[in-house]
């Protein structure tokens, strides 16, 4: 998790580029900004680290989600198949977008079971988003090849699992396009930020021009002299921020290295209990390890480690389906549809009577049950020697006490 952990001399420097032209912006002022593209330089760095053709770097993971959304034409009354365990943002995006989010089970990756889209499949259904939750993947070979077989667009959600891949292959590039967000909590930073992945040069236009109120960007310096082909917002990301991604994104490599010895550490203590078992991963050795999860055989068990693992100073524990943001139960405002907004679809309400599913009605067991036995544990950067092995007794004491 060193997104917060980090911030050291390669970051300031390329802020100090910036401050030092005072070009804050990642567009245009070509002769004073004396060579410095921050965005441009992080989109490129992008494109060679995840293997896609074409990266765009925006104001945030929402914003990302939002316009790869409008790249792909998915909007006013379309259904959007998602996974009840993610952020909030993967549905604000979808509703915001006038779309309708259609909730799937996940199975023991944490993310969408293939083998129950069908069942949420309709006449309506235009895309899917997986969302590879806590830094590894979902079966997103299956998923893709459910996407291709029923004509449906396939936008990853990779925001929270940069530098992960899938039997070599970066997350993010097995859909139409995918997603990455560069917030205080994800694998690296921007202060805020988003990209996206894509390789269609046709959706990659459509990306940046959206994201920039439909700017094409064939201008040249002059911005006035670009067109707008399309319609767009503005979800640009700042220089700044884009110099902190720069300097953060040099370091992705050496971060997944510490992560993954040290969430093998914390492997091997959890393994000598034999109510342990741990997150199906499609393919381990493309883990970015910002988590280690795992199950207890009831939620009754998990809890009760819970409680031991907080008596014992083992912190950084996450029981998710307690909590508020990350899985369904708790997403009363979602479930309620409690908007200060005129959202397009209560419009389209009078429509059609049925376009909103009944989310405060709605029956997820299967996630439910993994979900209520699942904990969570973020593997930390800035741990010593010492800390993993202090981790390590206070472990072992907690599963002795519970
Ligand atoms: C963080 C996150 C987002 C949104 O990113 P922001 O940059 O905070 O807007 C979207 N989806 C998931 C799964 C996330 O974890």
């Amino acid at each position: 998790m060193p997104g917060f952990e980090l911030f050291g001399d390669r970051e300031r420097k390329e802020v100090m580029d910036v401050l030092e032209t005072g070009v804050l912006f990642r567009y245009g002022f070509d002769n004073a900004r004396k060579g410095h593209w921050k965005a441009a330089t992080f989109e490129k760095k992008l494109c060679e680290k995840s293997g896609a053709k074409y990266a765009h770097l925006c104001s945030s993971g929402t914003a990302a989600l939002s316009t790869a959304l409008a790249a792909c034409g998915i909007g006013a009354g379309d259904e959007v198949i998602v996974p009840p365990f993610t952020f909030v943002a993967t549905f604000e995006a979808i509703l915001n977008a006038g779309a309708v989010p259609v909730f799937a089970e996940i199975d023991e990756t944490l993310c969408l079971d293939p083998s129950k889209l069908e069942e949420v499949i309709t006449s309506r259904t235009r895309a899917v988003i997986p969302v590879h939750m806590c830094g590894a993947m979902a079966q997103i070979d299956e998923i893709q090849s459910f996407c291709k077989a029923h004509n449906l667009v396939l936008i990853e959600d990779a925001c929270q699992s940069i530098g992960a891949s899938f039997n070599g292959k970066s997350l993010g590039t097995f859909g139409d396009m995918g997603c990455f967000s560069f917030d205080a909590v994800k694998t690296i930073t921007c202060g805020e930020g988003g990209g996206i992945i894509t390789n269609s040069k046709q959706l990659y236009d459509l990306a940046h021009q959206y994201s920039d109120h439909g700017h094409d960007h064939l201008g040249g310096a002059d911005r006035g002299a670009d067109d707008h082909p399309i319609l767009g917002a503005n979800y640009r990301i700042s220089e700044l921020n884009a110099a902190v991604g720069v300097a953060q994104l040099s370091r992705l490599d050496a971060i997944i290295e510490i992560q993954r010895k040290n969430k093998q550490e914390i492997k091997n203590v959890l393994a000598l209990f034999n109510d342990v078992s741990f997150r199906q991963l499609p393919d381990p050795d493309g883990d970015s390890a910002t988590f280690i999860s795992f199950f207890l055989p009831d939620a009754n068990r998990a809890q009760q480690i819970m409680k031991a693992f907080a008596a014992n100073g083992v912190d950084g524990c996450f029981y998710w389906y307690n909590n508020n943001w990350h899985y369904l139960r708790h997403w009363h405002h979602l479930k309620e549809m409690k908007t200060s907004a005129k959202l397009p679809l209560q419009q389209m309400k009078s429509i059609s009577p049925d376009i909103i599913p009944d989310y405060s009605a709605l029956s997820l067991p299967q996630s439910d049950s993994i979900m209520q036995r699942t904990i969570s544990m973020q593997i930390k950067l800035s741990w010593s020697n010492k800390e993993i092995e202090e981790r390590i007794e206070s472990i072992k004491s907690a599963f002795i006490a519970a």
